[in-house]
């Protein structure tokens, strides 16, 4: 739980706070673990928006790691104090309808913003207009053939990181539309929470083993 600054790193490099996987202890910029605290209860909260309250700890966003933070030797350990015990499997299905919910919260206030744009035409229009093309691009997983062939073939060709998630449907309803097959997310900050909206997603999904 130190705060750890690499010697090597330039002078002029923007200090960002470290922390350490609780689980894995493998360290990263808080911003890109998952904070966990101890609710009044006793039980650990994981705490997506790192808002809440209270001495926090890490987790990084690996499965296994996810699923780790409900050892409750570990946690006691961790917090220093008696945690109240929790189901692995609830609190990893509770994380992922968290993140989801999220997820599509936050693409529609970003498209409120600008910093979403939806649809292939209206990609295809912003894109022809922007000077630099940055982010990243989300097709949805029942999104046709054609459109995700050539979504992902842009998306390679500019150099954009593409991700296959949600429905069309989800990402129609978090913009209070039908459907939506494909999604710019445009500003580098709104890419960045949705990247990890999404991978806490994906590492908290069930898996499907046929
Ligand atoms: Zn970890």
């Amino acid at each position: 739980m130190s705060t750890t600054v690499s010697p090597s790193a330039p002078a002029r490099t923007r200090h960002t706070a470290q922390r350490q996987c609780l689980v894995c202890r493998t360290g990263g910029p808080k911003e890109s673990l998952l904070r966990l605290v101890r609710a009044p209860s006793g039980e650990v909260v994981a705490d997506l928006a790192g808002s809440l309250p209270g001495r926090g700890c890490y987790c990084c966003l690996q499965r296994n790691c996810l699923a780790g933070v409900t050892n409750l030797g570990l946690l006691s350990h961790t917090f220093r104090t008696r945690m109240a015990p929790i189901d692995r499997d609830l609190f990893v299905t509770d994380l992922h309808h968290q993140a989801s919910q999220r997820l599509a919260g936050a693409i529609g206030v970003y498209a409120k913003g600008g910093a979403v744009v939806a649809g292939s035409d209206a990609i295809d229009l912003a894109m022809a207009k922007a000077s630099t093309v940055s982010g990243l691009l989300v097709v949805a997983t029942d999104a046709g053939d054609a459109t995700a062939r050539h979504w992902r073939h842009r998306a390679a060709t500019a150099g954009l990181a593409v991700h296959t998630a949600g429905r069309e449907s989800m990402w129609g309803a978090a913009l209070g539309r039908d459907r939506c097959a494909v999604l710019w997310v445009c500003a580098p900050r709104a890419a960045k929470r949705v990247e990890w909206l999404l991978t806490l997603a994906a590492e908290t999904a069930p898996i499907h083993t046929t």
